[in-house]
């Protein structure tokens, strides 16, 4: 049957309504516009349907009716990554929402959670037991989504990406079967899904190592940002001794003067280094000497309980019209860093909120035994710039971020997939012998294209 027979005799998406138990929202229904609205307002996605089932058994009569009828299943949480996704006219929106159970087995010091549960759903309960998870910057990704792409951390340099961190993953294939893949189970399922996403099925949850964390020591230095050329060659100069126990960024940031951005940053720009220390804290104090020596105008450097980092980062909770630009850095000279400050610093011109490096190096260039297809990142640094990409500000934006990821093109070592937030080709984002394997996954458990990920494996 072709495209066109299928889409004029398959049913309408309402008829999901009869065969899933969840809710199912359809354009033109009240709540269709709230059910499809995601973090990024720049993007417009109008899917078919969509659907929030409850339990895997509801998501594996979603992919029973998707098959049947014709169209695709993408899977989402939050809309953190929705950019690459397109409209979405001929696929079932799949929100994991509603599945956001959370259990901690403190003892065996593993967390399972359901596809739906974001950090901040974890990392506080899990902080309370002197435990630590490997999350990221934002407390409100999803650990699903954040994970399957890979999961770059605040520890990230001393314990690697949260995907080789997994120890089962509950999903749902597009076959319908409701698997449980593990090292020993559909362990090649298991090993695609670290790092491959969405292309496999919908994972509904997951069940992965915390770590014996009760303090961290962790803070901020703000700079203003006239001084950025040489507090980031500051910064950068300290990376290179910089042991595995500690994970910083050296950015720009340049607060947009909005009532949601707290009194003292609104409207403010400043160059920044941010900091998580694992280990001893006077060698934490004796290493950031040089920074301090810098005389920095704000230092909110303090000892913590895993739970205190969730805004170090200071990332938007609510959602934001955006752009962002990446690429993962290998390593960088002092003209890097110039150049880097002619494209974001205060002379620049530039309008973006932040342009940053994020040191990486460490175990995230080591592959762990028993990785998954994204065992480790390629290069030092990981570049990522985002602006605000509204009406009034969309073509300065990307004039700024065409500006920042040229500057940085010369030392370009690859993309990390998690912060890819356009369409583009999956297959670059690993090595070649890798991404043949993936897609060799793919045509295994996904040989139809049901699935509709962010960032397609095997596209056709
Ligand atoms: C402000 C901000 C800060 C960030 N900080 C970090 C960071 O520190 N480290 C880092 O590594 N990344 C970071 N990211 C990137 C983030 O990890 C990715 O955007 C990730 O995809 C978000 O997952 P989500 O489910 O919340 O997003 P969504 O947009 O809902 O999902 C993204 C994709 O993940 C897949 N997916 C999600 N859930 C499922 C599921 N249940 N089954 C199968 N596939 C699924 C789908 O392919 C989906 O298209 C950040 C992003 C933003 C916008």
């Amino acid at each position: 049957m072709s495209t066109n027979d299928t889409l004029q005799t398959r049913r309408s998406p309402a008829a999901l309504r009869a065969e899933v138990g969840g809710e199912v929202h359809c354009p033109g229904e009240p709540g269709y516009d709230a059910a499809r609205a995601g973090f990024n307002l720049a993007v417009d996605q109008r899917p078919a349907a969509i659907v929030v089932p409850r339990s895997p058994k509801e998501v594996a009569a979603v992919m029973r009716f998707a098959r049947r009828e014709g169209f695709r299943v993408a899977p989402q949480r939050t809309g953190h990554n929705m950019g690459p996704l397109g409209r979405l006219e001929e696929s079932i929106l799949l929100k994991t929402n509603a599945m956001d159970r959370v259990s901690i087995d403190t003892p065996c010091r593993r967390a399972r959670v359901g596809a739906g549960a974001r950090w901040e759903d974890v990392v506080p309960a899990a902080s309370e037991l002197g435990l630590a998870a490997l999350h990221g910057s934002t407390p409100d990704v999803s650990i699903a989504g954040y994970t399957l792409g890979g999961g770059m951390g605040w520890y990230a340099r001393k314990h690697g990406l949260a995907a080789n961190h997994v120890t089962a993953i509950e999903v749902v294939t597009p076959d319908g079967e409701i698997r449980c893949a593990t090292p020993e189970r559909d362990a090649e399922l298991f090993w695609a899904l670290r790092g491959g996403g969405g292309n496999f099925g919908v994972v509904t949850a997951l069940e992965f190592e915390l770590f014996p964390i009760e303090d961290i020591y962790a803070g901020v230095l703000f700079f203003p940002i006239e001084r950025a050329r040489e507090v980031l060659h500051a910064w950068h100069e300290w990376t290179a001794e910089a042991p595995e126990d500690v994970t910083s960024v050296g950015r720009v940031l340049q607060f947009p003067p909005m009532p949601e951005v707290p009194e003292p940053m609104r409207g403010k720009s400043f160059a920044v280094i941010e900091a998580v220390f694992l280990g001893e804290v006077a060698e934490a104090d004796r290493m950031l000497e040089p920074l301090r020596a810098l005389g920095p105008a704000m230092d909110t450097f303090a000892v913590q309980p895993p739970a205190g980092i969730a805004e170090l980062h200071m990332d938007p909770r609510d959602p934001v019209p955006y752009d962002s630009a990446h690429a993962m850095l290998g390593e960088l000279d002092a003209a890097a860093i110039d150049a880097f400050v002619d494209a974001a610093g205060a002379e620049s011109g530039s309008a973006l909120i932040s342009v940053e490096l994020r040191h990486a190096g460490g175990a995230l260039a080591r592959a762990a035994e028993g990785a998954g297809a994204v065992a480790t990142l390629p290069g030092s640094y990981a570049f990522f710039a985002v602006g605000i990409a509204d009406p009034m500000l969309a073509e300065k934006t990307d004039a700024d971020l065409a500006r920042v990821e040229g500057a940085m093109a010369p030392y370009e070592a690859g993309h990390y997939l998690n912060f890819v937030e356009e369409k583009a080709d999956a297959a670059g984002f690993f090595p070649p012998t890798v991404a043949m394997r993936l897609e060799a996954a793919r045509d295994t458990y996904d040989p139809e294209r049901v699935m509709h990920a962010n960032h397609e494996i095997g596209a056709r």
